[in-house]
């Protein structure tokens, strides 16, 4: 990550000087908590995917997690049964396990729920796209 301001109080680094953020990351047991296997396992095979894509910082919130590269792009609800990913690319995509696409200032957000791992499989060359585009 290209970094021109460390936060002294949690030492994330942003690329604007005194970025407004909450401080931390973020605790990933409390994200996954009371959750079923199924959704725990498609989680630690998002999280290995994106960490595969490059520096990826995950950011967590109660249920919900930001992916962020230098910003950004992609972010995940953890649901009691699946996982919902919002995937923010440059243009609109086309799956069929797109249940929304919503135009959001200059990219495109396009929102799955995942349920098994074919379906995450699915996702990843989006992920991919919007790994990318967030370096960009
Ligand atoms: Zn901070």
């Amino acid at each position: 990550m290209i970094t021109s301001w460390t936060c002294p109080r949690c030492k994330r680094g942003f690329t604007r000087k005194n970025q407004r953020h909450a401080c931390g990351t973020g605790n990933r047991a409390d994200v996954l908590r009371d959750r079923p296997s199924e959704v725990v396992e498609l989680y630690a095979a998002l999280e290995a995917f994106a960490k595969s894509l490059g520096p990826v910082e995950f950011v967590t919130r109660e249920r919900y997690v930001l992916l962020r590269s230098h910003r950004i792009f992609a972010d995940l609800t953890i649901m009691s049964d699946a996982l919902r990913l919002a995937i923010h690319l440059s243009r609109e995509a086309k799956s069929p396990l797109f249940i929304k696409v919503g135009l959001d200032r200059k990219q495109v957000t396009h929102v799955a729920k995942l349920h098994t791992l074919d379906e995450l499989d699915a996702m990843k060359p989006f992920l991919r796209e919007a790994y990318e585009y967030s370096l960009s």
